[in-house]
């Protein structure tokens, strides 16, 4: 099914010819923002530079740092009384990003949104209940107006509060939801604890998860847990908020609207443009921004590009699932490990359950405090030694140090509604 098919199954040389075009709109709509301004005349470079694609390469990189440095209104391309909507990004510690949004940019998301929900069926029959958080954030308002703008009905629930949750998805028979992996996780166990069958007590057909990394094992977790299909979604602030890639019904990859982004993907550490399909940090130009658009915005992702075409007809390239950011990457005794890694371990293990947090305290150790699943522990202290010491070895396995692995009873750890916060590093370096 397809929202826009004209758009979305487009031959490459007119989605090429296409965003050539809006990346010459945009460099001449930015070239009077002082930050861009002053990055231009230090590089010599005229906005009627650029002249394919290519050049993008010869733009400068915009940072999250960069954004902060011109908040609150420093990087506006129009004038205030043209913004419509303010969002900050989450997160993050010290100021905010601000990002506004022109009324073409909400509605340019809101579309994004609704192309990204139909390709996997949606129809404006379905009952969408949005497990994000409302407010400054993004990630719910954004897919709020792509639901509605698809016809569905919107029940903005925001996260947490589980009976809330079941009740809603009871009475008003919910069919897909927008949550994050954590959270999905956990609503997974409450319904387990309440004797709730989703396959045969509600009507959930689908979950779109994203706005935190997580594992092809822990799509499956949430898939049996909640007795529907996990589509992968990403996006992220400064680049609308979600609708920027999202899964087709093939579940293979997540197509990034190209009309609407330009992508590169290099090497974290060079800059440089990495060989194709090999994985490094997402960039992103956008096309169509008008309020704020930015120009090669290092995203921290990484990523890689999937360039076959894909089953469904859509000509969009898609991003693998995105296994880390750039800079959350640990370094423990030279090694580096993204938690990603962990998690995909843990959540293959039988007797696991959903929630863990690795913890960094002095300087040679990684300690993992990991979740047994409601039914994964007979009470037999030796049975936890062992399973302690399975997961360990595991762990060692794939990331090449051994940590300290405690199981803990369900139900222990802090559960987060938003981001899951599972990396707490003291060490003090
Ligand atoms: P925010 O701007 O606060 O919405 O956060 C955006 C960030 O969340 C992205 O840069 C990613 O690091 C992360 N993110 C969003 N969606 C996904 C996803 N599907 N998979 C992995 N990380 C994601
Ligand atoms: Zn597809």
């Amino acid at each position: 099914m397809f929202w826009d098919q004209q758009v979305e199954t487009a031959g490459r040389t007119e989605l090429e010819r296409l965003q050539l075009h809006r990346l010459q709109e945009t460099v001449r709509r930015v070239a009077h923002i002082p930050f861009y301004k002053q990055k231009f005349t230090e590089s010599g470079l005229k906005t009627g530079d650029i002249r394919s694609l290519d050049d993008v390469r010869r733009l400068p990189f915009t940072t999250s740092a960069d954004l902060r440095a011109n908040y609150p209104t420093g990087m506006l391309a129009v004038p205030l009384d043209d913004a419509l909507r303010l969002h900050t990004s989450s997160g993050t510690t010290g100021k905010p990003k601000a990002l506004f949004f022109s009324r073409k940019d909400v509605d340019n998301a809101a579309e994004l949104c609704a192309r990204s929900f139909v390709m996997t069926g949606v129809t404006k029959k379905d009952v969408f209940q949005n497990m994000m958080t409302y407010g400054l954030f993004t990630g719910a308002l954004v897919t709020h107006y792509g639901a509605e703008k698809v016809g569905c009905l919107v029940i903005p629930a925001g996260p947490g509060n589980s009976e809330r949750q079941l009740l809603l998805m009871q009475d008003f028979r919910t069919t897909f939801i927008h949550v994050t992996p954590s959270y999905a996780l956990y609503l997974a166990t409450f319904l387990e604890k309440h004797g709730i069958n989703p396959r045969r007590d509600l009507a959930l057909k689908k979950a779109f998860v994203g706005a935190e990394p997580y594992t092809e094992q822990t799509r499956l977790k949430i898939e049996q847990g909640l007795g529907l299909d996990v589509y992968n979604s990403y996006g992220l602030s400064e680049m609308n908020g979600p609708g920027v890639a999202f899964e087709c019904e093939r579940k293979n990859g997540m197509h990034l609207w190209e009309d609407h982004f330009l992508i590169e993907i290099i090497n974290p550490k060079t800059g440089e443009p990495v060989l194709d399909g090999e994985s490094g940090e997402l960039v992103m130009t956008t096309l169509c921004r008008e309020a704020m658009p930015l120009l090669r915005y290092r995203t921290r992702d990484i990523t890689s590009i999937i360039a076959e075409p894909c089953e469904c007809g859509r000509t969009h390239r898609r991003l693998n699932r995105i296994t880390g950011r750039s800079d959350y990457m640990l370094i423990v005794r030279g090694v580096n490990i993204y938690p990603q890694q962990v998690e995909r371990i843990l959540m293959s293990q039988p007797g696991i359950g959903s929630n863990y947090g690795i913890h960094l305290q002095v300087l040679y150790e990684m300690t993992g405090r990991v979740e047994l699943a409601q039914t994964g522990f007979d009470g037999q202290v030796e049975h936890l030694m062992s399973l302690q010491n399975h997961l360990a070895e595991k762990l060692r396995a794939e990331i090449l140090i051994k940590p300290q692995v405690r199981l803990v009873q369900p139900g222990t750890l802090p559960v987060s509604e938003g981001k899951a916060k599972r990396v707490v590093d003291n060490r003090k370096l």
